[in-house]
């Protein structure tokens, strides 16, 4: 989309990289998400010691809500960014119209303060105001990308397809194996994808993987064996 300015003021800053680096994060999340929440629903469900038809139910409803869920707060949150940078940008534009003096100065100082002379950061913001001002300001200033706003149906839909990735796994884990061994087979088969997806976010994010991935597959097994107690005490209350 962009091509590389030789004047750039971040070299290591690649709008488009990253813009993509967090697009796959949220979609290793949110299949995470789906993983863990289904994963403690129909485990939750066979606790209580009943047939497919219920864990079924309780599957698909799960995955059903948790990706709709997933893909509204993404919309609405993704939206929330992009009115705020929306305005921000506005205001550039405005104050670029309005005094172009004062906005020279400003870049220039935005310049010095990276730790160019004055004379070179004012040469620099001259140069850039007279390639492309609004671009420069938005980046420079509110390091924002105005060619590059996230899409929030774009979010939204990536975090529903995510979550119901995620949400099969539980699902055709807990009912393709007899049923002695159909809690046994998830807990294993959740806690292998866990483990997966563990150390993909934190290679995405640079982080140290195993404690990463003891996090994530600590927590999944958690919510497994939480549902599962309890799915058999409300099975034994109920007398499923
Ligand atoms: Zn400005």
């Amino acid at each position: 989309m962009s091509e590389p300015t030789p004047h750039s003021g971040e070299p290591h800053h690649d709008p488009d990289l990253s813009s993509r680096l967090n697009g796959l994060r949220a979609a290793v999340l949110g299949a995470n998400d789906g993983i863990v929440s289904v994963a403690g629903l129909v485990v939750g469900v066979a606790g209580a010691g009943v047939a497919r038809g219920p864990i079924i139910t309780a599957g698909i409803a799960g995955l059903l809500a948790g990706a709709i869920s997933m893909a509204v707060g993404e919309y609405v949150s993704v939206s929330t960014q992009r009115d705020t940078e929306k305005a921000l940008l506005a205001k550039e534009r405005r104050e670029l119209a309005e005094e172009p003096a004062a906005e020279l100065t400003e870049l220039a100082g935005i310049y010095e303060q990276k730790g160019l002379k004055p004379a070179t950061a004012w040469q620099v913001a001259v140069e850039l105001t007279e390639h492309d001002a609004f671009t420069a300001h938005a980046e420079a200033e509110l390091r924002i990308n105005p060619d590059d706003l996230t899409n929030p149906w774009q979010a939204a839909i990536a975090s529903f397809f995510s979550f119901t990735l995620g949400a099969l796994l539980p699902i055709i884990a807990i009912l393709a194996p007899p049923v002695s061994l159909r809690v046994p087979v998830t807990f294993a088969s959740v806690v292998i994808a866990l483990a997966i997806t563990g150390a993909i976010s934190a290679r995405l994010g640079g982080a140290n993987a195993r404690r990463a991935v003891t996090r994530v597959v600590f927590g999944g097994a958690i919510a497994m064996v939480v549902t599962f107690v309890a799915g058999q005490l409300v099975g034994g209350f109920a007398g499923a």
